[in-house]
């Protein structure tokens, strides 16, 4: 069977690299000749607005996915007409648009940060002052990894933010002083059958996420997993997604789950499946685009993912740094180096969470050196 993935970034890599030994085959489109992708699979150079760019990709294909959410809209509706196609431009509509999300999220009983929706200068200042500092700008479509947004705590970050975002729409939020954050990955199939993995508890940095750790036993689970069968079959969405929250502590030190934004693909946050989980996500996301049974989504083993942003480190520094009771799984993507840019990422798997973290510390110090090269 053929596959044909709309974007060849590294998720559409790793979708195909989990896809071939359950015999599948990957055709992917990108516009860029250097997409990483093409490790993996046939590589169709094009816009995603060229239809017959379109028309030539999804000739021969049994299905269509896309693996990164600024594919146009109009791009996945041209697949559908000619091939079974998912997840659907509706969940990836809504993925785009934070105010979207945010809807979606309270209409499941999902609380959210307090927010408003701005298109203009004027209306982007008494937003803010409405809210009150501090607050949170974000463009409401295309930002990711932290680009397109600023923190704004006082009048002078006010005005430059105006300045910067005022002519297009964005969303003011409260900044959130939240506790930690974490992630639900979970998997609808075609045939309506869901997973969900564990939570992972994430650390961002400037926006980005930066690592990953799963948690076996998070109290915050259950309510995570109504929020995303809500969601999955609010959306009727087939493949994989991934919900991002803020966790919230109350004066008597209960958490609660606040939404931040949806993912309707593949996440960064669920790379570790790779290396402690028995099916990936990328293998249940094909899973589940085929109509083809779930795999098993528990926590096999202990396990702390690291990203590399930047460049990445010589193979002897990532790979001589393991030990008996913690060792690192490498996955480096092939993109030329470049700041800020995810260029792999490191599944440091173990015996134990000490023996994991303590390797993490001193890989986190390799990457890091690696990174300020970049
Ligand atoms: P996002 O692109 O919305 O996922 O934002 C990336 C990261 O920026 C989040 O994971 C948080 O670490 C931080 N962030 C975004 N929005 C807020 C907020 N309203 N309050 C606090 N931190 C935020």
């Amino acid at each position: 069977m053929l596959i044909g993935v709309l974007g060849g970034g590294q998720l559409g890599q790793m979708i195909a690299l989990a896809g071939l030994p359950m015999g599948l085959r990957f055709r992917f489109l990108d516009p860029s000749a250097e997409a990483c992708a093409a490790a993996a699979g046939e590589l169709h150079v094009g816009s995603f607005t060229d239809s017959a760019a379109i028309d030539r990709f999804v000739q021969n294909l049994d299905a269509v996915t896309f693996e990164f959410e600024n594919v146009p809209a109009s791009a996945v509706h041209h697949a559908a007409s000619c091939r079974p196609t998912h997840p659907s431009a509706r969940s990836l509509e809504v993925g785009q648009d934070r105010g979207k999300e945010k809807a979606l999220f309270a209409s499941v009983g999902l609380d959210v940060p307090r927010y408003v929706l701005s298109r203009t200068t004027e209306h982007l200042d008494s937003a803010i002052e409405s809210l009150g500092f501090p607050v949170v700008v974000k463009t409401v479509r295309e930002g990711y990894d932290g680009k397109g947004q600023r923190v704004v705590r006082d009048e002078a970050s006010k005005r430059s933010a105006i300045e910067a975002m005022g002519s297009v729409e964005v969303i003011v939020e409260d900044l959130v002083a939240f506790h930690r954050e974490v992630s639900l990955i979970g998997v609808r199939s075609v045939t309506g059958e869901m997973a969900f993995y564990p939570l992972t508890e994430n650390v961002h940095q400037s926006g980005m996420l930066r690592v990953s750790t799963p948690r076996a036993d998070d109290p915050l689970q259950p309510e995570a997993e109504r929020v995303g069968r809500a969601i999955l079959e609010s959306l009727g969405h087939v493949g994989v997604l991934a919900i991002e929250f803020f966790v919230e502590r109350d004066a008597n030190g209960k958490e609660r789950l606040l939404g931040n934004e949806l993912a309707p693909r593949v996440h960064n946050s669920g790379h570790w499946t790779q290396d402690a989980s028995e099916t990936s996500q990328f293998e249940n996301h094909l899973r589940a685009i085929l109509g083809w049974p779930l795999g098993r989504t528990s926590l096999t083993r202990t396990c702390v993912m690291v990203n590399m942003v930047g460049r990445v480190p010589g193979r002897e520094d990532l790979l001589g740094v393991g030990g008996a009771r913690a060792w690192p799984r490498i996955h480096v993507y092939g993109k030329s180096s470049r700041a800020g840019r995810k260029v792999g990422h490191v599944n440091v798997v173990g015996e134990s969470l000490p023996a994991v973290e303590s390797l993490v510390t001193s890989l986190r110090a390799v990457t890091l050196r690696a990174e300020a090269m970049a």
